[in-house]
């Protein structure tokens, strides 16, 4: 049987859940979908302190907040790994799941980015075998021992910082001179005595022994050199990518698939909307999926109370 709500939320992160939180409050009904467990990127971040109202919380602590605050309206929340979304011609939005099938009258896209992977020999091979993308999930492994982290963004030092709690030395590997992440974290970081970098540098490879990782090959890109770096562990962070595939035939995306919205976080097809880090925009953070939800959870009310026009 099909089901049928108001509004459904593909996503259950920040931005998924704060759109719930208002659209059910609006009286609508509501269901949130996602493929994992609610909270989305907030499950893979060690430490906020950037969300007003806490000091400090762990990502997965704000997430239960979050997800008990979204939910005191009735929204409802289940299990869906959205495979495909289609529009019929009075409107109405389908939306398929690997199990199930529901329709609605407006929809809110929150499916956020995942991590985009280095690309070199060895990375798959070795992925939950010494590569990692997730400190908080998989720091404890190399407890005492000596890890590499590759990239120089925000998500990189942050980690890398975390990491440090656990392990001996961190190593950050980068490829250009300078970092791109926040200012107030490249100065923790370069305070941090088990912290060190490379710079100029990219890894060209993952060895392993056929069981785990056991070193890296690099390329140091402006003196030319090429070492072999023995290690156990490697943490990749170089970048995140939308996760728009189920939307691509819509017509909502840009070349880099990212969705495109007006300020209303609007799409281009009428009744679907798009928030937080799926849409093309400058800042991708929880509070700014925090406040996209919001727009789009009171933009759903004005745009279902339209059809009754
Ligand atoms: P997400 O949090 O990515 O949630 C998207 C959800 O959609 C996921 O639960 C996913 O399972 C679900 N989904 C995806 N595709 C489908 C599908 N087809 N069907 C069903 N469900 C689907 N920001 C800060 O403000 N402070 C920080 O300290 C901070 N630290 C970070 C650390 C790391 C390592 C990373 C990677 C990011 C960090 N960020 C931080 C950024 C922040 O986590 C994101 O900006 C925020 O989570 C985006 O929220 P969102 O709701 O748009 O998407
Ligand atoms: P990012 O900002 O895109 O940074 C990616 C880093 O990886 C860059 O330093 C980039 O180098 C490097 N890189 C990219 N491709 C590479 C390759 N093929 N080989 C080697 N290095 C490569 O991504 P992110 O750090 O994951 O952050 C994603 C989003 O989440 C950002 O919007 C960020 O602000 C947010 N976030 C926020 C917080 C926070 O607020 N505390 C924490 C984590 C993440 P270049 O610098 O040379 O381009």
């Amino acid at each position: 049987m099909v089901k049928k709500y108001d509004v459904i939320v593909i996503g259950a992160g920040p931005g998924g859940m704060t759109a719930a939180l208002y659209a059910s409050r609006a009286n609508l009904s509501v269901l949130m979908l996602d493929r994992g467990i609610y909270g989305g990127q907030m499950n893979n971040t060690a430490e906020v302190e950037n969300y007003p109202g806490f000091k400090s919380i762990l990502g997965p602590d704000l997430a239960k907040e979050m997800y008990e605050s979204s939910t005191q309206f009735d929204a409802e929340y289940a299990y869906g790994n959205v495979e495909k979304i289609t529009v019929a011609a009075d409107n109405t939005k389908s939306v398929k799941t690997d199990s199930d099938e529901y329709t609605a009258k407006a929809l809110i896209i929150a499916t956020g980015s995942q991590y985009k992977k280095l690309g070199v020999p060895g990375e798959d091979e070795y992925g939950g075998r010494g590569v990692s993308y997730c400190a908080v999930c998989d720091g404890a492994f190399f407890r005492d021992r000596e890890v590499i982290v590759v990239g120089g963004g925000d998500s990189a030092i942050e980690e890398g910082s975390y990491l440090t709690q656990l392990v001996k030395k961190v190593d950050v590997v980068h490829r250009r001179d300078e970092l791109r992440a926040q200012k107030i974290l490249q100065d923790r970081a370069f305070a941090n005595p088990k912290i060190d970098f490379t710079w100029d540098t990219i890894v060209t490879e993952i060895e392993g022994d056929g069981q785990k990782v056991t070193g890296v090959k690099t390329h140091n890109k402006k003196t030319g050199q090429d070492t072999e770096v023995p290690i156990s562990g490697v943490f990749i962070y170089v970048g995140v990518e939308p996760m728009t595939e189920p939307f691509q035939k819509l017509g909502i995306t840009d070349e880099e698939g990212w969705i495109k919205t007006n300020e209303k976080m609007e799409t281009a097809v009428s009744g679907i909307f798009a928030i937080g880090d799926v849409r093309k925009k400058e800042l991708r953070q929880i509070t700014t999926a925090v406040g996209d939800g919001s727009i789009a959870g009171q933009g759903v009310f004005s745009y279902i109370e339209s059809l009754k026009d």
